[in-house]
């Protein structure tokens, strides 16, 4: 059998960050050891039975047995600008301003085919969820990241980027609430990133998948389009996966600037054909009826970040608080790099995390704890990882 070679753009890219941590994991569960998996972002918790029930309904009906429509049923795109209405009081035209995703990821992903050229800038705020550099560079953009450290609060310094970099760029990914160091971002950086965006005419991509895992009320994390002038540059990227335990059904949506939209939709018309209609349907029925649901997921994720943060303090590990996420950015004790540490964790104690220059450079010394087991596993997982 002929062993074909990998296209260059793939054979020099390091292996998907999970995908490792995923085969890490499995070599020390096949010795025997009790794993407690704190790696991906993945909800532990079942989706919930009334969104199951409206699937399984959708589900027989056959007319939601054919081609999808590569933009989503007109009825999704209208829960969708409803939604967004009800929580962040953004009105959105669900016929040119809502496109329907296969995941926010799928999204994410093909979102550079529609604008970006070979050689155009895409500044990117780092450490950051690795799709946004990755697919940039697949389609010849360079990236150029912007560091987020302790000391800018996880906010990229805008006024540190000189004009000629800002005149270069052709766009700009953020992503608050913030995976992995759990920031959020507050409405005063969105203004300066709206004028800044129009001023030398940048794309903003806001990743805003984690808006809904939040734990002060008074604070609810922001749409960038809820702040003037964020539609004239911006498009988001949403998702039900975090929102309402639903990472496998894969269902998702991009809004905003029209123009954006539709050239996202240009190109998924061309790579895929939609999502199922009946997880559209079900996907509905989340939106539509899913917000009692998620006060209490909420409930459940402030209950384990407590239980967590608890624990770490006893053991001396630095963490920032989050007020949102399902994440806790810790600092790696005792001075070891980030993948010494994470992988010695695994190897020692069966504990996964993730190790925090995974997702770019400056999040060297750091390591991302996911408050995805419940609340007597992560007590057993931050004992072990004292006694480490
Ligand atoms: N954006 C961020 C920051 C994420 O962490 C994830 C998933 O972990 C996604 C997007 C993709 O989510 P999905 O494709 O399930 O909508």
């Amino acid at each position: 059998m002929s062993d074909f070679q990998l296209a260059q753009r793939l054979a020099t890219l390091p292996p998907y960050l999970f995908a490792a941590i995923d085969k890490a994991k499995e070599e020390v569960r096949a010795k025997g050891m009790d794993i407690i998996s704190l790696g991906i972002g993945d909800p532990d918790l079942p989706t919930p039975d009334f969104i199951i029930d409206a699937l399984n309904a959708a589900a027989r009906k056959p007319a939601n047995h054919q081609y999808p429509s590569y933009i989503g049923l007109r009825s999704f795109r209208q829960s969708v600008a409803d939604w967004y209405k009800r929580r962040f009081g953004v009105v959105l035209d669900p016929d040119t301003e809502v496109v329907s995703l296969i995941g926010s990821k799928e999204g994410i992903a093909h979102f550079p085919l529609a604008f970006v050229n070979p050689g155009d800038v895409a500044l990117i705020a780092t450490p950051n969820y690795p799709v946004y550099g990755v697919t940039t560079e697949f389609v010849g953009g360079i990236p150029m990241y912007l560091p987020l450290t302790d000391e800018n609060n996880f906010l990229p310094d805008l006024d540190a980027i000189d004009n000629d970099t800002w005149k270069k760029a052709k766009l700009i990914y953020i992503n608050y609430p913030n995976n992995p160091t759990a920031a959020t971002a507050p409405r005063s950086f969105y203004e300066k990133l709206i004028e800044k965006a129009k001023e030398f005419g940048v794309i903003v991509v806001h990743d805003a998948a984690y808006t809904e895992i939040y734990f002060d009320e008074a604070n609810k994390p922001l749409s960038i389009l809820e702040i003037p002038g964020g539609k004239d540059v911006a498009i988001e990227f949403h998702s039900l996966s975090k929102t309402y335990n639903m990472t496998g059904w894969r269902i998702g949506m991009a809004v905003g600037n029209a123009s954006l939209v539709k050239g996202l939709a240009k190109i998924k018309e061309q790579m895929d054909s939609g999502i199922f209609q009946a997880v559209q349907e079900a996907g509905m029925v989340a939106l539509d009826q899913g917000d009692q649901f998620c006060d209490g997921l909420r409930a459940i994720y402030k209950e384990r970040r407590d239980v967590v943060i608890e624990a770490l303090k006893k053991t001396g590990i630095s963490c920032r608080v989050p007020d949102a996420s399902f994440y806790i950015w810790s600092k790696v004790p005792g001075g070891l790099s980030s993948q010494d540490f994470v992988t010695k964790l695994l190897k020692q104690t069966g504990v996964v995390t993730t190790p925090g220059n995974g997702f770019g450079a400056p999040g060297e010394g750091y390591f991302r704890i996911s408050l995805t087991v419940d609340t007597d596993r992560l007590k057993e997982a931050v004992l072990r990882i004292s006694q480490l």
